[in-house]
């Protein structure tokens, strides 16, 4: 598919999944351009714009207008902003959107926002009629190179995060690099610890690009388009290897053991801590882990802990205001997130930059001895 004024500017990635492949799209001013790619998905084919409150304001008149342009017949769902639309009564309210605009099978639910529009619309067109086409506008920097490529969507429930959901790849990504411009610096920083994760994973010259490139990346540009790229290509890899996670697709949660358990901590308070910031602390404690263990240098841990301190992202429990439960604590949401067998832990740990791999037999006392050094006095 082309698209007007398809030119250098615009990075295609490929994500290789049989008869459910797909392209992610990288580039500005893809919002105003999306009318075709949308058009091109189907004859006659119509949309639900599933959008929150706060991406409407900034991008959602646009992103009409080019539907408009090319004659796709499109209906706004508009929700509001925060993790707790992830929930049932939302769902409800999307669908009941979706099937009241009288949208059938072939047609398309457009999430447009952040990773909790593309989680809770995914969702949404993975159950509608049994799958509708979905096209994902990720808004959002974490949302452009981690929840709007893979195709997990789903909603939290009163026991926990993302309990509810479906695999559902979507049929096309549009990530148009210039929406991150109104994002909040907070929320971009947050992202931007989901980018270092890719280098941190398997790709030291990427981690080591983005110690040289950091600036540049921030403020916009060819090489904020790059990072995403270059991030993109990295989670479609995992994904095209193991598209369900049944295997290394567990690679991509470095850093969420220990950074899920902050945001449990905290209470899922974003006024404390956001994902990505979580995960930032998460992916130094699991290099300082490494190095206890023996595992890594410790000159890694070093170097990780001074590129996301340099991007203004928390490295340290003691960066989370407010104080945090103790240790004791800690090891509990630890236990709650990843199941505990027989006193072993399966965590993320690494042999150094760029060498990650999936730990199944972390002893649990350890982790907590280790939480023990690292916990405030
Ligand atoms: P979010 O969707 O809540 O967006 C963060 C905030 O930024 C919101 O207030 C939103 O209104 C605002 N915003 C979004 N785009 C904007 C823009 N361009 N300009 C101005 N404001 C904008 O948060 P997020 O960090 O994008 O996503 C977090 C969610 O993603 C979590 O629910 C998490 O579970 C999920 N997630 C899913 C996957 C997956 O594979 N499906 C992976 C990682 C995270």
């Amino acid at each position: 598919m082309r698209l007007e004024q398809d030119g250098e500017d615009l990075v295609r990635v490929a994500v290789s999944l049989g008869p459910r492949s797909y392209e992610i799209l990288i580039g500005g001013g893809l919002v105003a351009r999306a009318g075709r790619a949308v058009a091109g998905l189907g004859e006659g084919i119509r949309a639900a714009i599933v959008v929150d409150e706060t991406v409407a304001g900034f991008h959602l008149e646009r992103l009409k207008a080019s539907l408009d342009a090319v004659g796709v017949a499109a209906t706004p769902i508009i929700v509001p902003p925060g993790e707790q639309t992830k929930s049932m009564a939302m769902l409800e309210r999307v669908t009941d959107a979706i099937l009241a605009a009288r949208l059938e099978r072939g047609d398309a639910v457009v999430a447009l926002g952040g990773g909790v529009v593309g989680d809770l619309a995914g969702f949404a067109a993975g159950i509608v009629r049994r799958g509708m086409a979905l096209v994902q506008m990720p808004t959002t920097l974490l949302a452009q190179v981690d929840s709007s490529v893979g195709g997990k969507t789903g909603i939290n429930t009163r026991q926990g995060k993302n309990l509810l959901g479906v695999f559902h790849q979507p049929r096309l990504v549009l990530a148009d690099t210039n929406v991150l411009d109104t994002l909040s610096p907070r929320e971009f920083r947050a992202g931007y610890a989901e980018v270092v994760k890719y280098g941190l994973i398997d790709r030291p010259v990427f981690f080591e690009w983005l110690e040289n490139n950091r600036a540049e990346i921030f403020s916009g540009g060819a090489a904020r388009t790059h990072a995403i790229a270059e991030s993109c290509r990295a989670k479609a890899e995992v994904v095209a290897r193991d598209e369900e996670e049944k295997g290394d697709r567990a690679l991509l949660n470095l850093g969420h053991t220990f950074g899920h358990a902050l945001e449990a901590a905290t209470g899922y308070d974003s006024r404390r801590l956001v994902h990505g910031e979580g995960v930032a602390i998460g992916m130094v404690l699991a290099h300082q882990f490494s190095a206890r263990m023996n595992l890594a240098s410790p000159d890694d841990a070093r170097r990780v802990e001074a590129h996301l301190r340099q991007a203004g992202l928390p490295t340290a429990l003691a960066d989370i205001d407010g104080g945090l439960p103790g240790p004791d604590t800690l090891m509990d949401f630890i236990a709650q997130d990843k199941k505990v067998r027989r006193g072993q832990l399966t965590f993320i740990l690494t042999h150094g930059i760029g060498e990650a791999f999936v730990a199944r037999d972390v002893p649990a006392s350890e982790v907590l001895s280790f939480l023990k050094e690292k916990s405030p006095s």
